[in-house]
């Protein structure tokens, strides 16, 4: 009843706004649509303006600057202000008619609900506030202001000193939450804290120096750097009690355990499948590929380590194996050159197959990775902010120039023949940069902000195997083999995630896991050792993603048999952005 009413209000202002209405004689529902689109998106745009306003240090990581002189410490006062952000939009969300929007804003209406609701959850449920020391960390957002260009020097540099002197009391306050913290997260905060101290060192001195501000204003400038760079210092030294206090009486694990993972697999990931049904996926999927993998190696044993003894253990047959393939690879010169290579071979094979269509006008640019952004990621897709004018989407690869001769020989073998073809398939086509250029199709910034990463990582790692599938690679057990190996890590991923979170696995089974199972080096287990110590759910969402979308098209497959159209399926399944997949799935049943 009530949206009925609300539905009559908003054509009332749409027709009010100038907004084009249906003619007569067309669908009833059209001026309502209509309506509820113009509605929906000055709701969203107020919303956005609502939302950076209690989350400035977020806003200045999308490049949305309004508010970035303000730094809202995590106290009490603040908390409450966002617990009624959250019930204010809420409540103003239900009154949206989602009947009357079409799949687009759906979607982005789901996606703000669910980000509102994960909101007070992670507050009053999570509350990683009280013991993720690494919670609080001021650098990122005053680096981003003193490097973006987006306003001139002094108008920066004023900004930065209204935010300065709100760094004691985010540092207090910071103080205040902590209550027994997780080891982990501690060491981290001592770190990255220790680091940002960096941010105001003899760069800003200079930077302050030379610019146009009134002696007075920098004055008052250096001595709120000053009373920040102490606060930083003190919050350190605070740390490092807690970490002796911890010492003595014991810290809080860093596992999160079976109830509050699966409340943050519900909001993180927005899956139909529980994450413990998630789990028993992958660990059945291990099973798969090692069968696989044992079949391919009996296979490749006699070209690749003929007159060898071939172990009787399956998983050490596999791995020696693998161990020989890896010797393929191009030189540590020639990388960047090969990924600019394959890229235009991926977008024939695509376009050729009937895959999907791609779209010339916007080319990937693909790139050495920019001095300020590397250590990170060996390739990632850059794409622009939505909050940033320049469109280009560049395909970033890190020169290996400054590696070892050892560290670019064991990433080379990494990224060997096999592996460095999947890599771009995941990356850029059809992986990350097709499902942007799709999801840009139809802009939205919601999508962009609180899209959904399941969705994204696991389009990305369907397109691998659906690349596969399609003869990419020649088909060869050489090219199954090295895609068992690179997709055991996404499924591993997921396995190890939940068996530490929920199960209680320790480190010793982990690393046995990754290493046996996986075939993956010891530094490498480490790394994920240390990630997933650090993180939850996040290694799980490339597994949960891919099988959701893996499954979907299967079962598709089957109900539509002679009339299932590969390269139609892809293209709806992209065409409504970064949803969640279970809801693109009812969007396009309801199509049907
Ligand atoms: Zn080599
Ligand atoms: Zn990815």
């Amino acid at each position: 009843m009530q949206k009925k009413t609300i539905g009559a209000l908003l054509a009332a202002i749409a027709i009010a706004a100038g907004v084009a209405v249906a003619p007569h004689g067309m669908a009833r529902e059209l001026p309502g649509a209509v309506a509820g689109a113009a509605a929906f998106d000055s709701l969203s745009d107020q919303f956005l303006d609502a939302y950076w306003r209690q989350d400035p240090e977020h806003a200045i990581q999308v490049g949305f600057y309004r508010y970035a002189d303000r730094l809202p410490a995590n106290d009490a006062a603040t908390r409450a202000q966002r617990l009624a952000f959250v019930d204010h939009w809420l409540k103003r969300l239900r009154q949206v008619d989602a009947r009357v929007l079409d799949a687009g804003r759906r979607t982005d209406l789901v996606l703000l609900e669910n980000q509102l609701r994960s909101m007070r959850w992670y507050q009053t449920s999570f509350r990683s506030h009280e013991w993720n020391p690494s919670d609080y960390n001021v650098a990122s957002g005053f680096a981003r202001l003193l490097a973006a260009d987006y306003a001139p020097l002094d108008a920066r540099l004023a900004t930065i000193s209204t935010r300065l002197a709100a760094v004691p009391a985010y540092y207090a306050a910071a103080k205040r939450n902590i209550r027994r913290p997780t080891r982990e997260h501690t060491e981290l905060a001592i770190v990255q804290n220790q680091a940002a101290l960096d941010v105001f060192g003899a760069d800003l001195d200079r930077q302050l120096a030379a610019s146009g501000l009134l002696p007075a204003d920098k004055e008052r400038f250096r001595r709120r750097t000053a009373d920040a760079r102490a606060a930083i210092a003190d919050y350190v030294d605070f740390l490092k009690r807690i970490r002796q206090q911890a010492d003595r009486d014991g810290a809080r694990p860093f596992r999160i355990g079976k109830a509050l993972y699966e409340q943050k697999f519900a909001y993180d990931i927005q899956s139909d499948m529980p994450a413990g049904e998630l789990y028993r996926r992958a660990l059945a999927e291990k099973e798969r590929l090692h069968g696989l993998m044992d079949r391919l190696a009996d296979e490749l044993w006699p070209v690749y380590l003929a007159g060898q003894p071939k172990p009787q253990d399956r998983l050490q047959k596999i791995g020696s194996l693998i161990d020989r393939m890896s010797e393929r690879h191009v030189s540590r010169e020639a990388f960047l050159a090969e990924v600019r290579r394959q890229i235009p071979l991926l977008e024939k094979w695509v376009t050729d197959h009937d895959l999907l269509t791609l779209d010339p006008s916007r080319p990937l640019v693909v790139r050495a990775t920019p001095a300020h952004e590397r250590g990170v990621a060996l390739a990632s897709v850059d794409a622009p902010g939505p909050y940033d004018p320049t469109a280009r989407t560049y395909y970033n690869v890190q020169p290996l120039d400054g590696m070892s001769d050892a560290e670019a020989e064991s990433l080379l073998r990494e990224y060997n023949e096999w592996i460095l073809q999947i890599l771009n398939a995941h990356e850029a086509v059809p992986g990350h940069y097709v499902q942007l250029l799709y999801a840009n199709k139809s802009p939205s910034r919601i999508k962009t902000l609180f899209g959904n990463g399941a969705m994204i990582e696991g389009w990305a790692v369907y397109s691998e195997r659906m690349m596969l599938e399609s003869g990419y690679g020649g088909n060869t057990p050489e090219m199954w083999l090295m895609y068992a190996k690179w997709n055991l890590r996404v499924v591993c991923n997921a396995i190890l995630d939940y068996r530490v979170h929920v199960l209680g696995m320790s480190r010793e089974e982990a690393t046995a896991l990754l290493t046996r199972e996986a075939f993956q080096s010891d530094a490498e287990a480490a790394g994920k050792w240390r990630r997933v110590s650090l993180t939850s759910v996040q290694l799980a969402s490339y597994f949960t993603g891919y099988a959701e979308i893996y499954d979907f098209r299967e079962q598709l497959r089957q109900a539509q048999g002679e009339r299932f159209r590969l390269k139609e399926f892809h293209e709806r399944f992209l065409g409504y952005g970064s949803a969640p997949v279970g809801m693109i799935k009812r969007l396009m049943a309801e199509q049907d």
